[in-house]
């Protein structure tokens, strides 16, 4: 199908964005494109404006800064994928943006563009979730910092306020922890999570869990953080029992979702294996 009829205006700077997006509270901001423009074809979206953020330097970098590394929003998913930096000291995020998509997706998409799209099935929020990362948004009226458990609303759905634009994503350096992985059950025609499990761990001697920190993907509306799984990894000798153990718990008080490809039943299943693996592959690499 094609988009309803929409105007378009590129900015050249956030200031020019905020503005805009304050003059006119019915427009989309505009960055890969990736996710707005399909829902535009289908016609779940029509805005009357895009205001397009994609080109704004500013908003596009990964760097160290007191103690945090910063993302800006519209850094792509293969700038991330291919960050020596973020390779050395926080190899989740590279290890996800390659399970995003394909090359053209992971080229031209943004992970600010993903975490405010909130897909069901986005790859990015189980990771912001277990590095414990934090947001910043900007409007008119100032800038707010919001931390990821609190970012994930329902489906589709974020806690930015309109007028508000997602500048930065700051993770802490010493919530990184050495064990860290993320797994995925690709859905076979979309690419998207039918399951995605990100593990982030900090360990005492080989294999004790100081702090365990697990975001969830692709079970239900939106991303979760799977408190349960971490309260009975925190303090524990890892072995096989108590991963598996821990594992059982991954989907413990969610709504799961269920459509044609994955029921209810079996998507709770694959959280509890994916969350098995995603904890064992990041034992193996610390
Ligand atoms: C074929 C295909 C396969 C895909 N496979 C996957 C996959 O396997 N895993 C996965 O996670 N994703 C996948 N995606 C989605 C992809 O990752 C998108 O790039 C991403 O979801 C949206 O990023 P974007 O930069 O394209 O955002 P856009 O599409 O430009 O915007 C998405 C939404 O976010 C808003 N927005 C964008 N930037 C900001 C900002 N800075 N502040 C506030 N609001 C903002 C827009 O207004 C819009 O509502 C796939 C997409 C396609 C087309």
């Amino acid at each position: 199908m094609i988009a309803a009829p929409f105007d378009y205006k590129r900015a050249n700077t956030l200031d020019e964005a905020l503005s805009l997006l304050a003059q006119n509270e019915d427009a989309k901001i505009l960055a890969g494109g990736h996710s707005l423009i399909p829902a535009m074809k289908l016609r779940l979206m029509q805005p009357p404006l895009l205001i397009d953020i994609g080109r704004i330097k500013d908003l596009s970098y990964i760097r160290e800064e007191n103690g945090q590394i910063r993302i800006g929003a519209a850094t792509t998913h293969y700038q991330i994928e291919s960050s020596e930096l973020l390779k050395n000291i926080c190899p989740l995020l590279p290890e996800c943006a390659s399970h995003i998509g394909d090359v053209q997706v992971r080229n031209k998409g943004t992970i600010g563009g993903s975490v405010a799209h909130s897909d069901p099935g986005g790859d990015w929020p189980a990771a912001i979730i277990a590095l414990n990362a934090e947001l910043v948004a900007v409007s008119k009226n100032g800038e707010r910092t919001i931390k990821a458990d609190d970012f994930f609303v329902d489906l589709l759905t974020t806690a930015l306020e309109p007028g508000e634009i997602l500048r930065e994503i700051r993770v802490n350096k010493t919530t990184c922890g050495p064990a860290q992985a993320y797994v995925k059950m690709h859905h076979p025609a979309s690419g998207f999570a039918v399951v995605g499990v990100a593990a982030n761990l900090s360990l005492s001697g080989h294999a004790n869990c100081e702090r365990a920190s697990i975001g969830i993907t692709g079970v239900s509306a939106k991303a979760y953080r799977a408190s349960a799984v971490e309260s009975a990894l925190n303090g524990a000798a890892l072995n096989q029992e108590t991963i598996a153990n821990a594992a059982a718990h991954a989907a413990d008080g969610v709504d799961l979702n269920g459509d044609l490809f994955a029921s209810a039943d079996y998507r709770r299943h694959l959280a509890e294996v994916y969350t098995k693996r995603a904890i064992e592959a990041a034992l193996e690499r610390a």
